[in-house]
């Protein structure tokens, strides 16, 4: 697989994400060390929607004492409490997303590339309320899957 280029999100989105993710750990009682701030905001600066080890290898100079594993820990548990979001792929390697918004993604099968994609018809699948029978649906995780212009050349 080719590195993906980070590609990143404008730094003030970054900084009002970073003050609502502050604010939504404290209302919740929730301790915000600085490992898991700096995580978070390299996540929300970050649009490829990296691994864990992505994220881990930018943190690395500014945090030489931050290990993969310290990192992958912190993506689980804020997946858990809804604050990211994890990503389904094609290969094997959680993906990660601050982006918390209503967006589904186009998944490169070539290279691996992960975009976000808004449609609003794809907010809301007309979903049969026999086939849900009895389910409260919350969110929807549509992936879809391709090849993008640059591998299809
Ligand atoms: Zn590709
Ligand atoms: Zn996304």
């Amino acid at each position: 697989m080719t590195p993906v280029p980070v590609s990143r999100r404008p730094a003030p989105d970054v900084a009002r994400w970073c003050d609502e993710f502050e604010a939504t750990c404290r209302a919740r009682g929730v301790r915000v060390t600085p490992q898991r701030l700096a995580v978070y905001r390299a996540l929300a600066e970050d649009l490829s929607h990296p691994t864990a080890e992505a994220v881990w290898a930018r943190l690395r100079p500014r945090m030489p004492s931050l290990s993969p594993a310290t990192v992958y820990r912190i993506l689980e548990s804020l997946d858990r409490e809804g604050l990211v979001r994890r990503v389904s792929v094609t290969d094997g390697a959680g993906r990660f997303d601050a982006n918390r918004g209503p967006h589904q993604h186009l998944v490169c099968r070539v290279c691996g590339r992960v975009r976000d994609v808004r449609d609003p018809t794809l907010t809301r699948v007309g979903l049969g309320r026999d086939a849900v029978r009895g389910f409260t649906v919350e969110e929807l995780d549509i992936r879809i899957v391709g090849r993008c212009g640059r591998c299809r050349k």
